[in-house]
């Protein structure tokens, strides 16, 4: 049986690579899959510093955010990842299973320990947890963006790991990628990612961000001096970057966009693709606002996908604590 997993943290705003990287396809998936899987990653969100205050508003607002770009409670499961303490218990054992060389290659902490002077530990050994998350529900197909996937690799290699120490237990989880466009990269410095933690606003394209803001950000996208709109991800990261958007968008491939537009230079370009965006955004935001305007509801989802996914973990839990030998002998 098929078991779907996938996580987001609560670290800001969602943004249209969160989206087209990982949200559109898990709607798609919601019907696929005997158990479905969607965990909000507070105890992720922590890895780097944050405001307790706004991490409570952020985890309500991705609530919201998630249910308007259509996850449905009834055919999935939505919940938060700190109110299973299982995630903790499980990322414990792994540890033990993990090299300390094989994490200092991870992606994610390099990119992100790079402007820092001390490292958390809980940052260099967050893809533990990731793994963790995934393993234990027994997941089989893990859609992340293209960024995750080494962290999946990670999962596949101490799920072998864990099988091969104590036995035969968990499935080896695949990433599932959206689309082969990689990542969609910063609106300012088109070598990095879109992120949601990046501090420079600008950077990206929120799905809660109000048309003249998305016009405004994409006016301000760096590009280069040529003018015709062209697809050259190595030479001409910034245009590409908003040709792959415009992919994202409408399914067209880069070639068809870039005949279809090769009558206008690059600032026409930006207002052309800024309409497609905003149409595309415009019904998710409304909806954003709706939800927002129901924190007892949001609550009560995040509440109910709970006691789920704990039924569903307990029962791997009990099977990996045998395995490792807390117990004592019959
Ligand atoms: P943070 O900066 O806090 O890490 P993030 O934007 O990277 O935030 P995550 O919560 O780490 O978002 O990731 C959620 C999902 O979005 C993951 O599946 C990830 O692969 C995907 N994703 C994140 N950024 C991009 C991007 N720029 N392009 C495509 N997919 C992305
Ligand atoms: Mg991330």
């Amino acid at each position: 049986p098929k078991t779907i997993f996938s996580g987001i943290q609560p670290t800001g705003s969602v943004h249209i690579g969160n989206y087209f990287g990982a949200i559109e396809n898990w709607v798609k998936l919601q019907e696929n899959g005997e158990n479905v899987i969607w965990s909000i990653v507070d105890m992720h969100a922590i890895t780097l510093q944050h405001n307790s205050t706004e991490l409570k508003e952020n985890i309500l607002k991705l609530t919201a955010v998630l249910l308007a770009c259509g996850i449905d409670p009834n055919k999935s499961i939505l919940f938060q990842q700190s109110s299973v303490s299982m995630h903790a218990e499980l990322s414990w054992i792994l540890a033990c299973l993990t090299t300390m060389p094989r994490l200092a290659h991870q992606p994610q902490y390099k990119e992100k320990s790079q402007t820092l002077k001390d490292v958390p530990l809980g940052l260099y050994i967050y893809p533990i947890l990731q793994t963790a998350d995934i393993l234990l529900y027994k997941a089989t197909h893990v859609p992340v963006g293209e960024d995750q996937v080494q962290h999946i690799q990670l999962a596949e290699h101490l799920a072998q790991k864990f099988n091969t120490t104590y036995g035969e237990t968990f499935p080896m989880p695949i990433a599932v990628i959206n689309k082969d466009f990689g990542r969609i990269k910063s609106l300012r410095d088109p070598l990095q990612k879109m992120s949601k933690s990046e501090s420079d606003t600008k950077s990206r394209l929120n799905l809660t961000d109000e048309p003249a803001v998305l016009l405004n950000k994409i006016k301000k996208a760096v590009t280069d001096f040529t003018s015709v709109v062209s697809y050259d991800p190595e030479n001409r990261p910034g245009v590409s970057n908003l040709v792959s958007i415009h992919s994202m968008i409408t399914g067209m491939s880069p070639e068809e966009i870039c005949k279809e537009v090769k009558h206008l230079n690059t600032g026409q370009y930006k207002l052309f693709l800024a309409d497609i965006l905003i149409d595309k955004l415009n019904p998710i935001r409304e909806k954003i606002q709706l939800y927002m305007n129901q924190p007892k509801y949001l609550q009560k989802v995040l509440h109910e996908g709970t006691q789920k996914a704990k039924d569903i973990a307990f029962k791997n839990w009990l099977e990996v604590k045998d395995k490792v030998g807390y117990g004592t002998p019959i």
